[in-house]
């Protein structure tokens, strides 16, 4: 179960005299397999609040539950999500299929269930062909979805994307876009999605979160909140 919730979240950054709140009581409820993109202008608080759900930065007011759990106080590791980053940095020196397959190791799982594991999110991402590259000797492209593979494996109850597209060309851009749209269709995880392009939130979102000013401006789908053509 991946429903996440957010409850009266606050974010204050610096102390006394220095104290600058970012984050406003916003409230949210998401359903277990939604994909949610939150925009808004470059400031408004985006990244610090999908930074608090992933445990990276420190809420200073609120409860945020993730899968029935209040999270509040768990490390990253500990709260069932997986982060899909900008500019995800493979290991240069590792196959593709170590990449995918580091994390698990890590974690100690058996060597079983993570060869299965990795199979699995190279078959969704046709990677495949791929395990026994090295990342240079991959398209960015391809790059791309070993990060998006060393997500996947975790098995989280979330995905969290922090602009992942914005630094990628015109085309690889929209490949990667509709890379992800499928990897929902197929694994129905939900998806907190931060960016600041309304394409990108316009074709994604099942609903979209409106920030402005730390605070959540407007919640609905891209047709409620843009309005009909
Ligand atoms: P967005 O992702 O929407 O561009 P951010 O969440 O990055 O917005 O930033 C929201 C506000 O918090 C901005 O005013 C920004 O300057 C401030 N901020 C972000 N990170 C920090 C930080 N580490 N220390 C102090 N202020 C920060
Ligand atoms: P390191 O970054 O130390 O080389 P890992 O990337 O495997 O090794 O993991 C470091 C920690 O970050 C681990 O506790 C792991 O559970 C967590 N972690 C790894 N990848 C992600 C991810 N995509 N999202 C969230 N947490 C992650």
């Amino acid at each position: 179960m991946g429903a996440i919730a957010l409850k009266q979240v606050e974010k204050t950054y610096g102390h006394g005299a220095k104290a600058n709140k970012v984050i406003h009581g916003v409230d949210v409820a998401i359903a277990d397999g939604e994909f949610i993109v939150i925009v808004g202008p470059s400031g408004c608080g985006k990244s610090t609040l999908l930074r608090m759900v992933a445990g990276l930065e420190e809420i200073t007011g609120g409860e945020i539950h993730i899968g029935g759990r209040v999270v509040n106080q768990l490390e990253p590791a500990d709260r069932d999500i997986a982060m899909v980053f900008q500019n995800y940095a493979l290991y240069p020196h590792m196959s593709v299929f170590d990449n995918m397959a580091y994390g698990l190791k890590i974690a100690k799982l058996a060597p079983a269930e993570i060869e299965q594991r990795v199979r699995k999110a190279a078959k969704i991402l046709e990677l495949e062909a791929l395990l026994e590259r090295k990342p240079r000797q991959l398209s960015g492209g391809q790059r791309q979805r070993v990060a998006m593979g060393r997500a996947i494996v975790r098995q989280p109850a979330a995905f969290l994307f922090d602009e992942p597209l914005s630094n990628l060309d015109a085309k690889l851009r929209a490949q990667t876009r509709l890379e992800i749209q499928k990897l929902h269709a197929e694994l129905g995880v939900t998806s907190l999605f931060v960016t600041h392009d309304q394409v990108e939130a316009m074709t994604l979102a099942q609903r979209m979160i409106v920030m402005n000013g730390g605070r959540v401006e407007q919640i609905g789908t891209p047709e409620e909140v843009y309005g009909r053509p």
